[in-house]
């Protein structure tokens, strides 16, 4: 079992051993991820679950299945405050070479094909797991029901301040005091 996360994996390798991966990455190693997300002082501290084994299965397909966990915060666009993500992915991919249609029907349904161009490529595994997560976040992030209320009340100050700045401009009050 490794504890620490490869970049890069030797996929045939790793699979004829039945290797397993468990451990963490840590967010700050994932630029692109970090990119896309609210970096907090949690966030600095924020890791990646990888939980992942690599083998060979009865009709000989090459997988790696297991799991990639973490909990991001997002901007809600709507009220602009953070919002709490958590990401629980399934994995079950089969590496397969480019332009191996036989491979690909076969595993179709079972699991989801990672093109490479040939064996001795390394299977980019650091690469792969943010693509992942990366693909798991929403276009749009939206609290789901909390910030409904935040809006109203957004939009409520909203109101009195319009209503604060039609009292300041009324012509009419102008004009009264202008007659005094
Ligand atoms: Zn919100």
């Amino acid at each position: 079992m490794l504890n620490r996360i490869p970049k890069d994996v030797d996929y045939y390798r790793f699979t004829d051993a039945r290797k397993s991966i468990q451990g963490e990455i840590l967010l700050k190693h994932c630029h692109r991820l970090m990119d896309s997300i609210i970096l907090d002082e949690n966030a600095k501290t924020l890791s990646i679950k990888v939980d992942l084994d690599f083998g060979i299965d009865d009709f000989g397909h090459r997988f790696m299945s297991g799991k990639i966990s973490t909990n991001v915060d997002l901007e809600c666009q709507r009220c602009m405050q953070p919002m709490a993500l958590p990401i629980d992915l399934d994995i079950a991919i089969a590496v397969i070479r480019d332009g191996d249609d036989e491979a690909e029907d076969a595993i179709n349904g079972i699991y989801e094909p990672y093109f490479i161009a040939d064996k001795t490529e390394p299977f980019p595994l650091f690469e792969y797991i943010e693509d992942e997560l990366l693909l798991a976040l929403p276009l749009i992030a939206k609290h789901e029901k909390d910030c409904v209320k935040l809006s109203d009340y957004n939009d409520n100050i909203e109101e009195e301040f319009e209503q604060q700045l039609e009292q300041k401009v009324n012509p009419f009050e102008v004009l009264k005091h202008l007659k005094n």
